[in-house]
Parts: C-alpha cells; structure tokens; sequence
C-alpha cells in the first residue's frame, strides 16, 4: 500500500509522521473520509471544499492548491489500483514545539491514506441499527464548532465509549440544549409521513455530504425534506430513523433507549432513499484513470 505523505507516494511501513507534529501533540488538524465506488471517487469537489472550509475555520494553510489536492488524491487512489474503498485525507499542523503555539509550527502535513472500510455488518442494514441517547454532549459551537471536521474526535470517541457501554455501536448526542444533535459518526434524519427531517447544523450537525445528497435526492422520490429542531420525543415517536454517513451510507435505526422505532425494522422510506442513494454513488464520481 502507498501512503501519500510530504509530497510524496511512500510505502505504508514508510509512512511516519514526527511525534512533534500537533495532530498528534493537539488533535490539530483536519480531516476528510471519501468513498470509492466502481473506481470513481465519490464527490470529491465537495469533500475538498470542506477540508478548506475546516481549515480556514482553524487558520489553517492548506499548503497547496485545490487543485493539486485533488490531484493528489486521485494520484494516491491510482497508485493503489483503487476500485472501491475508501480514502482518509488529513492535514495536520504540522511540526512544533511542545507549545500550543500553531504559528510555530513549521508547515502543514498532508497525508492521504486508502483502505478499506466496512462499519457495520451487512445484516445490520436489513434488521436495522439499535442505539442509544448518551450523556456526552456535542460541542458547544463556540467551543469546537461541530461544522469543522477536526482531528479532535474526542468528544465523539467519548459518545463511542457510552455507546459501547451500554451495549450498542452507536449513539445519538444532544446539544447543550437538549435538542438532537447527530450521532458520533453520522447525522440522523427521522421520517414522519411524507416528511423528512434532520437537525439543522447550528443543533450541532456536521454538514454531512451524504446527508446533503440525501436532502437533494428526497424531493425526486416526492418527499418534503426540512432542517427542524428535534427532540428525543420526536426520535422515539418518528415513524423511521435512520443515520447517514460516508462510511455508513443510510442505516436505518429501529430501537432508540428501548423504544421499538416504527414496525421495529428499517421502513420503506428509509430502503427507497437507500436505494436512491445507491445508483447516486456510481453516477457521481471523478474517475480515477
Ligand atoms: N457527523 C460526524 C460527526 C461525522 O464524523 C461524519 C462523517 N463520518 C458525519 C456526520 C457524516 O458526514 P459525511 O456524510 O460527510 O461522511
């Protein structure tokens, strides 16, 4: 496997990175997890712009154009004869000091990584996902807005850790509010009638692109899709939940804190957008040759 890193297509056991460098020492830095399907990677226009988007919330300098990022990206994917899989594109801070300081870093670090991914087993997605509301509260937006796809995951690995405690894979966070924000990894819609709904970002919703893909594609299928404030209530009393996320796709959910979502397995609604979503994935894409 080849591992871009410094400029460079190195081999995976080549692939190191300075223990001075702040996204290790910080959780400084961001990040971007990008799917190939049929080798073409999935939407990456819109995964680049929100790399820059997180980096310039940060301060951050991409030390390199849009453009050759996404070249990079592509250049990576084709070393590795990439057909389906998926791609982690992070930048970090780059080499400091011990310090907080990012300014004294030296220059930012781009690495892009392609693997395999599967997050959940396939028969999670015909029985559907049971899952929990944790304790651990998205960020505050003006602490770490959840807007920005930060290498500082750890208020989500802390929502993971509750998940897991409690004997499920995933969870769903509130907001300091109390309203629903996204789960640890993926943003949550609920179904009522012909309605569709999801937590607008400022509820502490990362701006999901298969989220995104979703509300562009749920109108074609004729339903009406909103951002709305939602409560457990409206989780517990929704007629179908599911989870959306690059890795994930569309899960449904059928148990939220033991309440039996629905008929207690994922509804029509949740496999039409799945389907949907599924033909989407192979027309849009850069392809890799
Ligand atoms: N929320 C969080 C916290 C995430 O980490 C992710 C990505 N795994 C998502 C939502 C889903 O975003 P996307 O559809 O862009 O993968």
């Amino acid at each position: 496997m080849k591992v871009y890193l410094s400029g460079k297509l190195v081999d995976k056991k080549e692939a190191k990175i300075s223990v001075f460098d702040h996204g290790l020492l910080y959780g400084d830095g961001v990040f971007e997890g990008i799917r190939v399907y049929d080798g073409n990677i999935f939407l990456l226009e819109r995964h680049v712009d929100r790399l820059y988007a997180s980096a310039q919330a940060i301060c951050m300098k991409i030390p390199m154009s849009h453009s050759a990022l996404t070249k990079a990206v592509v250049k990576t994917c084709k070393a590795n004869r990439m057909k389906n899989g998926y791609i982690r594109l992070v930048v970090t801070r780059g080499v400091g000091t011990l310090g907080l300081n990012p300014y004294l870093c030296k220059k930012p670090e781009v690495i892009i990584i392609v693997s395999a991914i599967q997050l959940y087993p396939e028969e999670l997605y015909k029985k559907g996902l049971s899952i929990i509301t944790v304790g651990t509260m998205r960020n505050h937006p003006e602490a770490i807005n959840p807007r920005i796809k930060s290498l500082n995951y750890l208020n989500n690995v802390m929502a993971k850790i509750e998940a897991i405690h409690g004997g499920v894979l995933e969870c769903i966070m509130l907001n300091p509010l109390g309203y629903v924000a996204e789960a640890s990894g993926d943003n949550v819609f609920i179904v009522k009638g012909k309605r569709i709904i999801t937590p607008p970002t400022w509820c502490g919703a990362l701006e999901g692109i298969t989220r995104e893909v979703v509300m562009e594609l749920a109108p074609e299928l004729g339903y009406d899709v909103k951002e709305d404030v939602l409560t457990r209530y409206d989780l517990y009393t929704a007629d179908e939940v599911f989870l959306t996320g690059t890795a994930a796709e569309i899960i449904g959910v059928v148990n939220i804190d033991r309440r039996m979502i629905g008929k207690g397995k994922p509804g029509t609604v949740t496999q039409k957008i799945a389907d949907r979503f599924s033909a989407f994935s192979k027309e849009a894409g850069t392809p890799i040759m």
